[in-house]
């Protein structure tokens, strides 16, 4: 498969898609959530560092996501695809991913954009609240969260479109049907 970005608002299903899409086509998986989160359990250097902002629903500093973003690529194995989950968050990460694919002589591959509307984002982070307790789910971590998806990612979808490379789902309330219709666009990708 080629290479996916997927791209949507907190809540919007980037993981939980990533996990179906990673197990239909067998490719490799970055969450930079998951790898901070990670560097947090372990308490190192950038966890620390990190934890200050996940805390308060803000964004890691670009150069520091930008350093982590080569060593994980190249941790996993080659030409099988990798779909970026989280990541790029803003034009200077997505600057920085073009330009470190094309360093390999990679490319983008395709931008998934996942596209929910608000009260159901919010519904969904408190339930995951309770379920995973994950410490930036509350209502007012969340509140900011949106506010900084709105004012630093959301700009990004209309650079991926001028890439050439936007792909817009819109949740109608099944995930089933979302599901289908990620799938038959993939599908006919490969
Ligand atoms: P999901 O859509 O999977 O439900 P999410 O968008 O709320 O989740 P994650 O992608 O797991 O959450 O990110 C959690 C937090 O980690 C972000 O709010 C941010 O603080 C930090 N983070 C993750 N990826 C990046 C990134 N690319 N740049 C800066 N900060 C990031
Ligand atoms: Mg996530």
């Amino acid at each position: 498969m080629k290479n996916i970005i997927i791209f949507g608002a907190p809540g919007s299903g980037k993981g939980t898609y990533s996990d179906v899409i990673v197990a239909r086509y067998g490719m490799g998986h970055i969450s930079t959530g998951d790898v901070l989160r990670n560097e947090i359990k372990n308490d190192t250097e950038l966890g620390k560092i990190a934890k200050g902002y996940i805390d308060n629903g803000q964004l890691i500093p670009d150069e520091l996501m930008i350093g982590i973003l080569a060593k994980t690529y190249d941790s996993l194995p080659a030409g099988k695809g990798v779909i970026f989950d989280g990541f790029p968050r803003t034009i200077a990460q997505a600057e920085a991913l073009k330009q470190m694919l094309a360093e390999r002589k990679h490319d983008m591959g395709i931008m998934l954009e996942l596209v929910v509307d608000e009260q159901t984002l919010l519904e969904r982070l408190l339930n995951r609240a309770k379920e995973q307790g994950r410490a930036d789910d509350n209502e007012e971590t969340i509140k900011k969260r949106f506010e900084v998806y709105h004012k630093q990612t959301e700009p990004l979808a209309v650079w991926f479109e001028k890439e050439g490379i936007r792909n817009t789902f819109t949740w109608n309330g099944s995930k089933d049907a979302m599901l289908n219709e990620i799938f038959s666009f993939l599908d006919a990708q490969k």
